[in-house]
């Protein structure tokens, strides 16, 4: 089955608005050129996709910002990077985030909820779709991490991106509500 990009990164997006305005303010933004298609389970997919936004959201603090976007690569694959100018992550630690139950800080995981299984989830989808996740940050400055598909896997809009939607939520939780 053929699942639309487009939508998908929609659907997300409109979840983790509502996320960050429980939160705190962040601001989202997402592109994903019309028609681009990724073959395989859509559940899944959205899963994965989720699972990388709601960390973006958890891991930036107050006045952030996080992107979505989808490129296809000139191998002819494509690739959904989603960064974040949150708090980043130690190199040390990189290797081990996919670990089923691996936090980095413990202590400060505490509160930010989260059992730990996040991202050994999307390792395993993208790896069902015959792709990779690659995870690049730097401390103090954010965190990129990329889903990247193979050719046999993507179809459409081989063009540049073209802004999807713009979300803010810039507007401060109301505290009386
Ligand atoms: P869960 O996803 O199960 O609710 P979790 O978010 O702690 O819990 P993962 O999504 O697997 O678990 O992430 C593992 C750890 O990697 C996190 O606890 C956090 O320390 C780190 N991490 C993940 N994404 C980011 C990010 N965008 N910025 C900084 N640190 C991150
Ligand atoms: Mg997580």
């Amino acid at each position: 089955r053929w699942v639309e990009v487009g939508p998908l990164l929609d659907r997300v997006l409109g979840d983790a608005r509502t996320l960050s305005r429980d939160r705190h303010p962040i601001r989202l933004e997402g592109e994903a050129p019309r028609g681009a298609q990724i073959a395989g389970n859509e559940t899944e997919l959205h899963s994965a996709v989720a699972n990388l936004v709601t960390n973006a959201v958890r891991y930036t603090p107050e006045g952030g910002a996080i992107s979505i976007a989808w490129r296809r690569l000139p191998e002819g694959g494509g690739e959904l990077a989603v960064r974040d100018a949150g708090i980043g992550i130690a190199r040390e630690h990189i290797p081990r985030l996919t670990e089923r139950f691996y936090r980095v800080d413990l202590s400060r995981a505490r509160d930010t909820g989260g059992t730990g299984l996040g991202l050994s989830i999307v390792k395993h989808v993208i790896q069902r779709h015959g792709g990779e996740l690659e995870i690049e940050s730097q401390p103090g400055r954010g965190s990129t991490f990329r889903l990247r598909l193979p050719p046999q896997r993507v179809r459409g809009a081989a063009g540049p991106a073209t802004p999807l939607r713009l979300v803010h939520s810039e507007e401060r939780p109301n505290q009386d509500a």
